[in-house]
């Protein structure tokens, strides 16, 4: 086991000393930590109709609870789901009361999932939040010496017929007490103010966001978003917009396009008076063609961006790496809706080699190798202390909220060990096909996209025989795109029209899940999905391309999802024709019911 040297030796704040002995006690005794936190679990939860269900009996010990609890999905805890969305109060997961639901993107018959959480979560969330900038500061110096500019934004929001908020977990977190009254900290000031941030426009949040990063761009010493999608989105924003910003800075007046009062109020203390150098400036950098680099023309004290790029992510690393002319990028943390997993301990890290450590105090984590056949023998769970380097595992988690044994459909690869802990490559989500930002399309719902607009030209006799997709993002914001292989009745190949086309790319969108749609039509982070229809024969030529690579005849499948260039370049070359969704499909705030 290779065990790193101790964090606090190489910090002598007070604040980052306690956090970094925090990390320390946590990873020397993972094991030790982690009986703690079932027995802790178990013990509070003991009167739920959940786990007496399974006749634990008071029980806290993992044997017994190992025995007795089976290790499920959400499809399995559905019903339970249903009740406390219903609005029974009674203790059914948890014996705290369920506070929110936390609206996963991850889904379930085309809706978002939901996740119970509690009050005291909230404390959890910070304390993993806390522990960032300790770990940060080891290695890169100064960051008290200036602001953070992050792209943050608050989602839509619903309530579920009990009663109950149902919301994403960062739109959870940014509205709650824990971050709007945070003290001040001179490692976490954001160019950002709440009133931006809090703002659900996101087209009037964005822009005042990027506004206020322009107004203070020497004072920005890090960058970044949640994920990498979103700080793409905030630089395609600015190639949009930066004229009126620009006039903005130069008049020292807002735009009219700012109405939400808490912001314009915010805004009116922020910019102040006419600034015609910084203007000009914008105007010289943002006019030229070539935007390679442009984060660090415009905010030139920038050290790293904070955006994640591990996972479904690192499809946008060369595209961040071109503007930011070649920054560290620093993946910080490693959380679900679920639960908040761990951090990363060498932020500075290339993409490649990111390891999240788990902290063994946010959850009781099992992990289910990844070998294994499905077949539910659950005895083959392994402890967090016990996993072994190199092997990979679905995570497996047990939470305060009642999550008992839950599959997250996370796949992480061991790396090593910190102390007694061991960290993890995040290896990739289990069943995801397609992904451009929080969205997650599996192959049983392309199928089903695919099945339902080809109906359009049933009629007309025409079928489509094969098809695969791609992930585009090379374009801000990326989108779907599907290559069909037509046939028509009489063998010959008379496309349907441009119009039906069209329609059939809209009918796919609709038949998306929520995800998608909301990504679609209310933060506008995916584009019209396109269908690029190929010449007969082009899955032929796929399927002997791949067996001329050691593919076998009889085993050989049509990849539902492709992305490796040679197999891009033969179908790009054999497109006919290519047709985009004409408008926004359907999507409301509103779960289906
Ligand atoms: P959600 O439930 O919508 O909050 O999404 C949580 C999921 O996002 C996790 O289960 C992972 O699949 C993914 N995710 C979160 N953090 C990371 C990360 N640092 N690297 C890669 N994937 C991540």
């Amino acid at each position: 086991m290779a065990v790193d040297s101790p964090l606090q030796s190489r910090t002598t704040s007070e604040k980052d000393v306690k956090a970094l002995n925090f990390i320390e006690e946590m990873t020397r005794s993972p094991d030790s930590v982690q009986e703690k936190v079932l027995g802790e679990i178990l013990s509070r939860n003991s009167g739920t109709e959940y786990l007496k269900r399974f006749g634990l009996n008071g029980s806290t010990d993992r044997k017994t609870f190992k025995t007795k609890v089976p290790v499920v999905t959400y499809e399995d805890l559905k019903p339970e789901i249903q009740r406390i969305s219903n609005g029974d109060r009674s203790p059914i997961l948890s014996s705290h009361p369920i506070t929110e639901f936390l609206t996963s993107s991850g889904t379930s018959a085309g809706e978002r999932k939901l996740m119970p959480t509690i009050d005291e979560d909230l404390d959890r969330r910070q304390l993993l939040y806390s522990l960032l900038m300790p770990v940060m500061n080891l290695y890169v110096p100064g960051l008290d010496k200036g602001k953070g500019l992050y792209f943050l934004f608050v989602k839509s929001e619903s309530k579920t017929p009990g009663g109950l908020p149902a919301r994403p977990v960062l739109t959870s977190y940014y509205k709650s007490d824990h971050f709007k009254r945070r003290p001040y900290d001179p490692y976490n000031v954001y160019t950002s103010p709440n009133e931006a941030i809090l703002c659900s426009d996101s087209s009037q949040s964005m822009y005042a966001q990027m506004l206020c990063g322009l107004l203070m761009r020497h004072d920005v010493l890090r960058l970044g978003a949640v994920f990498a999608s979103g700080l793409l989105r905030a630089i395609s924003f600015l190639q949009n917009n930066w004229k009126e910003l620009a006039r903005d800075i130069s008049t020292g007046t807002l735009s009219s396009r700012i109405s939400d009062p808490a912001v314009k109020n915010r805004m009116s203390k922020i910019l102040t008076k006419p600034d015609q150098e910084l203007a000009e400036f914008l105007v010289e950098v943002c006019s030229q063609d070539n935007w390679e680099g442009i984060i660090t023309k415009i905010w030139p004290n920038t050290k790293y961006l904070d955006v994640i790029v591990t996972g479904a992510m690192a499809q946008y690393i060369p595209t961040l790496e071109y503007y930011s002319g070649g920054l560290p990028m620093a993946c910080t943390m490693y959380a679900s809706s679920e639960s908040y997993f761990g951090i990363n301990l060498k932020p500075m890290c290339k993409p490649s080699e990111v390891s999240y450590t788990i902290m063994p105090n946010m959850a009781y984590f099992e992990f289910l190798p990844h070998e294994h056949d499905g077949a539910g023998d659950e005895t083959e769970l392994v402890e967090l202390a016990d996993v072994e380097v190199g092997k990979e595992y679905e995570l497996v988690i047990t939470t305060y909220a009642g999550l008992c044994r839950y599959q997250v459909g996370d796949v992480l690869r061991v790396t090593g060990f910190h102390n007694s802990a061991p960290q993890f490559k995040f290896v990739r989500r289990k069943n995801v096909l397609l992904s451009i930002e929080s969205d997650k399309t599996d192959e049983a719902e392309l199928q089903k996209a695919v099945e339902n607009a080809s109906r359009l030209f049933a009629e007309q006799g025409t079928r489509v025989i094969e098809y695969t997709s791609y992930a585009d993002t090379k374009t801000i914001p990326g989108h779907y795109v599907i290559y069909w292989e037509l046939l028509g009745r009489d063998q010959t190949n008379a496309l349907p029209s441009d119009d039906i086309m069209g329609k059939c790319c809209l009918e796919m969108e609709e038949s998306l899940n929520s995800v998608y749609r909301q990504s679609r039509v209310a933060d506008k982070s995916i584009g019209p999905l396109e269908i690029r229809v190929v010449q007969n024969g082009t899955f032929e030529e796929l399927m002997d391309y791949a067996i001329s690579r050691g593919a076998s005849i009889n085993q050989y499948k049509v990849p539902r999802c492709v992305s490796f260039t040679p197999i891009m370049e033969l179908l790009d070359s054999r497109v006919v024709s290519t047709h985009f969704s004409p408008s926004l499909p359907h999507w409301s705030p509103e779960r289906r019911r």
